[in-house]
């Protein structure tokens, strides 16, 4: 099925360029190059997601999605931000974006970010309740016990403190005790196929974790394969004697 897109974008050579570009891939392009009219296009038609710019006459880019929202409209927002505009990301995530793209973009970024988005509001129906029928409670390796619900780790009892990403990663190691798991698998498992960004990612969160494992490292630790992976390596027996 054909996914509609709206671009609400008052400068007419970008709105042709989103339009063009978008088309190409596939979608159906809907434009608005006023707020006002935007806001009613959204209001009236179904969209998988809208391309919104901020600075718009009639009424603003944040204007628009708060009174989507407002209106119990979920349909994802991306919004098109000047460049070094740090308070606009967080002022637009806040009202409710999905995302951001910084102007100018190149069209690989859009399309990546855009398909990103639709994957991510089109899996989450399927994949909330999967999670919740799982019954992997926890995964016992040794002192390490990971709880995949709970988000919760513990090494020797005592619960160490992870960010998600590093919890994640961790998750991901665990399920496969002893397996190298290469720095695309862990890229693709924890961050998704279309995550813009180094595998230097994968490499200082693995970094991050391990230090925070290394409490007990004749128990648990995690091996670099130099230029493959890494893997979870547990010691069940735990050596008293040197
Ligand atoms: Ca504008």
């Amino acid at each position: 099925m054909t996914q509609r897109l709206l671009v609400i974008e008052d400068e007419p050579t970008l709105s042709r360029l989103l339009s063009y570009n978008l088309t190409s891939e596939g979608y159906e392009v809907v434009v608005a190059e006023h707020g006002q009219t935007g806001f009613d296009t959204a209001m009236q038609q179904d969209f998988d997601l809208i391309l919104l710019d901020l600075m718009l006459p009639g009424m603003n880019g944040f204007e628009i999605m708060s009174k989507l929202r407002g209106e119990g409209i979920k349909t994802p927002i991306i919004i098109l931000t000047a460049k070094n505009a740090e308070q606009e990301v967080v002022e637009g995530l806040k009202s409710g974006a999905d995302d951001y793209i910084t102007k100018p973009f190149g069209v690989a970024e859009l399309l990546a970010r855009v398909a990103a988005v639709l994957r991510r509001s089109n899996g989450q129906e399927e994949r909330e309740p999967a999670a919740a029928a799982s019954d992997e409670a926890q995964i016992s390796l040794g002192a390490l016990t990971v709880y995949p619900e709970k988000y919760e780790v513990t090494l020797n009892g005592e619960q160490i403190t992870l960010r998600p990403k590093e919890f994640e990663v961790l998750l991901y190691l665990a399920r496969k005790p002893g397996v190298v798991m290469t720095r695309d698998d862990l890229m693709n498992a924890v961050w998704g196929f279309d995550y813009i960004g180094g595998q230097r990612t994968v490499d200082v969160h693995v970094s991050s974790l391990r230090k925070k494992l290394e409490l007990d490292p004749g128990s648990v630790h995690i091996d670099s394969i130099r230029g493959v992976g890494y893997k979870l390596v547990v010691n069940k027996k735990k050596s008293v004697h040197h």
